[in-house]
């Protein structure tokens, strides 16, 4: 069958080296026998190694038509495991009961989204490999002090420790993207619960991260108005300077402050 054209709006760059291909379904860690979960597979450049892998069950979910067919007819033995739709859309509860992982060269317009989507199913996905912009790659893996750290270092760090893999030079796909990739893992820590209330932490943290260059005393005023109790230390930083558990710290005291309001 010819190949699949690339739509610009589907976040289509198809993966050209196999060798690529290869290395990222090797970086799968989760122990076997594991259902595995492939975002976007396009022509299946990630499917056909994750078919050879026995003790994987491998489905993939992919919302291009064209990409569907041209899936079906070269990769028969994927049979019903293809699903055709939106993984934004798609409800994860009625995909496994069990714990999987997550693979894919991600769409690159909608990879924050899908990060998102992961945080909110944290309980099944327990681990993820990915290949993102460059960026934003760093960015998630991103410590305190860094320029580059932010909402969603911050959020994902606070349930999975995440790996900088490698580069991956735009060369490699067609079409070629503008940006450098590069893949990193997600792996599910031990951390059942954060010891905070979860909806304030990720306001705590949105507020912050708004307002950067601002210190947290200035962006917390919208979520607390009376911050006289809450430690100094924090509220004279700016976001960037705090870790996670700084950040669980915080808002434990902006929920103490809250309810002497
Ligand atoms: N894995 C292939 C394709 C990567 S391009 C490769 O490496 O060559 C990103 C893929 O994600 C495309 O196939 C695109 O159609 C698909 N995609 C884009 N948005 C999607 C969504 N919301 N849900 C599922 N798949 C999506």
């Amino acid at each position: 069958m010819t190949e699949v054209r690339a739509k610009k709006n589907l976040g289509q760059h198809f993966l050209k080296d196999k060798n690529i291909a290869a290395n990222i379904v090797d970086a799968l860690h989760g122990s076997a026998p594991r259902k595995v979960l492939e975002i976007g597979p396009g022509m299946g450049v990630l499917t056909q190694f994750l078919l050879k892998k026995e003790d994987y069950s491998t489905s993939v979910i992919e919302i291009d038509r064209e990409s569907v067919e041209y899936l079906k007819l070269n990769y028969p033995e994927l049979e019903d495991r293809i699903i055709s739709g939106d993984f934004l859309r798609y409800d994860l509860n009625g995909f496994s009961t069990d714990h999987f992982s997550v693979i894919g060269n991600f769409p690159y317009n909608i990879s924050s989204q899908i990060f998102f989507k992961v945080l909110e199913n944290r309980e099944k996905i327990d681990e993820v490999v990915c290949m993102i912009q460059k960026e934003v790659a760093e960015r998630l893996a991103a410590g305190p002090g860094s320029k580059t750290y932010g909402i969603l270092s911050v959020l994902l760090q606070a349930w999975y420790k995440i790996d900088y893999l490698f580069t991956v030079h735009e060369n490699v796909f067609s079409p070629p993207p503008k940006v450098k990739s590069a893949v990193i893992r997600l792996e599910r820590n031990d951390v059942a619960t954060l010891g905070c209330d979860e909806k304030l932490f990720t306001q705590v943290i949105k507020a912050g991260f708004n307002q950067r260059r601002k210190t947290l005393r200035n962006s917390l005023k919208s979520i607390v108005p009376n911050s006289e109790s809450i430690d100094a230390f924090f509220l004279a930083n700016r976001p960037e300077q705090l870790s996670v558990d700084e950040f669980i710290e915080l808002t434990k005291q902006v929920e103490i402050a809250k309810r002497a309001i």
